[in-house]
């Protein structure tokens, strides 16, 4: 149920050569982004990078030093014009909730309605309390929902003035886990019956690629890359997005006709993405990611390397191999298909992954 990427309309939110300092440090760095109507895109990066400055540049809880904010065509930051939060049509739904403890859920998502009629107040509130599925709790109080359903009400309180765009900050970090999971498609779904405009923030690679049609991955003030998950997952413009996504292992390679040797013996260069004819006789890094390959334990001479490490993540394994060559590459396997440390093993690349590629570290002569 995604929509392709953006089309031609104007964007819904905009965000051109956006720059923030707090004293000496510059915490966004010329930061440009497009939103289009109806989109859900959410900022991913690590602790510190500028996702949640960023939300609070495009909800003018901030003001940017350089650069331009625009909603719908219409500047709300720049170097001549600030628009006050409250003018900018912009919702937010915050890492806490933060409801109202004394007012019902309904009273809740009535709440930002007081320019309303009482008759078109109350039917948006109906409205929003079922399509969040909490049309039999509109009586109770927070402190009576569970975390599910407090995140539900919060949710509908932001909707129910039909703002242009709605921000989302680490929405789902104060679930338990396996709530998180089910919140995510249940938000997904609100976000998409709604046809809001939706941009959230996490450091979650799991949460932003399921809740997005778009991923923006930022570090240090940055935006590295911009696409949908598919997108930045298997054709990574950076090392840093190929890392931050999964685990990643990066193999050295020598480019050689089709061929690309590495530690797992020869690649077919088709199976590498976009790697041209002018890197000939170049070494590049294989982004191997570990479910491209399967350790198949062997004896002696027929091994490519050994389990140097192991561990246990639930549902799977994920083990480390030291090749040959002394680069090491991660995989994964069921319980099944156990392996003990220390085993030699051949390493069968999946002939049907198309893999990504990056120049090489290394200078030319090392
Ligand atoms: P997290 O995931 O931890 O919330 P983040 O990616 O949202 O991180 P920001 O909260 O935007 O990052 O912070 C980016 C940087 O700006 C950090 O180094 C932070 O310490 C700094 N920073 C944020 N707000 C302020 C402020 N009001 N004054 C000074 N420094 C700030």
């Amino acid at each position: 149920d995604r929509p392709t990427t953006a089309g031609e309309d104007a964007p819904v939110l905009e965000l051109d050569g956006v720059e923030k300092h707090f004293g000496t440090e510059k915490v966004i760095e010329g930061l440009s982004l497009s939103v289009h109507e109806g989109e859900i895109l959410t900022l991913l990066g690590p602790s510190g990078c500028g996702k949640t400055t960023t939300l609070r540049l495009i909800a003018g809880l901030e003001r940017p030093d350089r650069g331009r904010v625009a909603l719908n065509d219409a500047t709300v930051s720049g170097p001549d014009d600030f628009v006050v939060p409250e003018d900018r049509g912009v919702g937010v739904v915050f890492q806490e909730f933060a409801l109202f403890p004394h007012l019902t859920a309904a009273e809740n998502v009535g709440f930002g309605l007081e320019d309303w009629d009482d008759d078109a107040r109350e039917a948006r509130v109906d409205e929003l309390l079922d399509l969040v599925g909490l049309e039999a709790q509109g009586d109770s109080y927070p402190d009576e929902l569970s975390g599910g359903q407090q995140q539900r009400v919060a949710l509908a309180r932001s909707l129910a003035p039909e703002p242009a765009v709605l921000l989302l900050d680490e929405p789902f970090s104060n679930l338990d886990v396996d709530l998180r999971v089910q919140m995510r498609e249940e938000v997904r779904r609100i976000l998409k019956e709604t046809g809001v405009t939706a941009i959230s923030v996490t450091h979650d690679q799991e949460e932003a690629m399921s809740i997005s049609d778009r991923v923006a991955v930022m570090n240090d003030g940055r935006i590295e890359q911009v696409g949908d998950p598919e997108q930045v997952f298997q054709q990574p413009e950076s090392r840093f997005v190929a890392g931050f996504l999964g685990h990643a292992s990066f193999l050295p390679g020598y480019v050689h006709g089709d061929e690309v040797t590495t530690g797992l013996g020869p690649v077919p260069r088709g199976q590498i993405n976009g790697l041209a004819g002018t890197y000939d006789r170049t070494r590049v890094d294989v982004l191997v990611r570990p479910d491209d390959i399967r350790a198949v334990p062997v004896d002696g001479e027929a091994a490519d390397g050994r389990i140097v490490a192991r561990r246990y993540l639930g549902p799977t394994i994920l083990y480390e191999v030291r090749l040959d060559d002394d680069t090491t590459v991660q995989c994964m396997h069921n319980h099944d298909e156990s392996i003990p440390l220390d085993s030699g093993v051949r390493i069968e690349l999946d002939a049907d992954h198309e893999l990504a590629w990056f120049p090489s570290d290394q200078r030319p002569d090392d």
